[in-house]
């Protein structure tokens, strides 16, 4: 069965998820907390797939025994149109709504496949690693380079960032996807997290906002 999406009214949206492509790096300050390059050229870009979506309003699942699993906030755009070689108007038309989403990352992992100049896959596309919130239709959202988004876990804030302060920003991400990888509606984009990643513990408190128009607070699983 395919992952339910919803307004944040409650109303189901009709379309379904095939793929989410996902930006790295897309934050000054997180490439500086991973000790890592900054992309210059070209986004860094992966992959999860649609069976990687959970509901991020339910009690959240994180996999035990496997390391340390980190939370990534990140802006979620839902694609109402087909992208495929389009222009930064294209783009910006084809962003249906706004969401929140945590890119759940198994940072052990993924740290040991890195240095083994391996595939991290396993670390960012296991069941479950998209957690997805509801969306906000995009005519009710802020402008794409003026989003705020924060997260806190067991009210200490944890990851605060904002749109503006993206190294590709939207419209140019995009762009920059839809030259590899053609994005249907029903698609999602996650745009890359702010700094202050860290891990999650069963039955942490998590408050999240995407500016004043979606606030919720959520749960891990304990
Ligand atoms: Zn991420």
């Amino acid at each position: 069965m395919s992952f339910q999406h919803r307004w944040h009214d409650g109303e189901a949206i009709e379309l379904t998820t095939k793929k989410v492509v996902c930006a790295g790096l897309n934050y000054a300050l997180h490439v500086k907390e991973m000790n890592s390059k900054a992309p210059d050229t070209e986004p860094v870009l992966f992959i999860k797939p649609a069976t990687a979506l959970q509901d991020l309003h339910a009690p959240l699942c994180i996999p035990k025994d496997r390391g340390a699993v980190h939370h990534e906030l990140e802006i979620a755009l839902l694609i109402g149109r087909r992208l495929s070689q389009c222009s930064a108007a294209e783009a910006v038309g084809a962003v249906s709504g706004l969401g929140l989403a945590l890119d759940l990352t198994l940072r052990d992992l993924q740290t040991e496949l890195k240095k083994a100049g391996r595939p991290w896959e396993k670390a960012k596309g296991f069941d479950g690693a998209c957690a997805i919130s509801h969306f906000v239709p995009i005519s009710q959202c802020p402008p794409l380079d003026n989003i705020d988004i924060a997260l806190s876990v067991n009210d200490s804030p944890r990851q605060q960032g904002n749109s503006r302060d993206m190294l590709f920003p939207i419209p140019s991400l995009l762009c920059a996807i839809s030259e590899y990888f053609t994005l249907e509606p029903g698609d999602i984009v996650l745009t890359g997290t702010p700094e202050g990643v860290g891990p999650l513990s069963g039955s942490d408190q998590l408050s999240m906002s995407l500016g004043q128009v979606l606030q919720f607070t959520t749960r891990v699983a304990p």
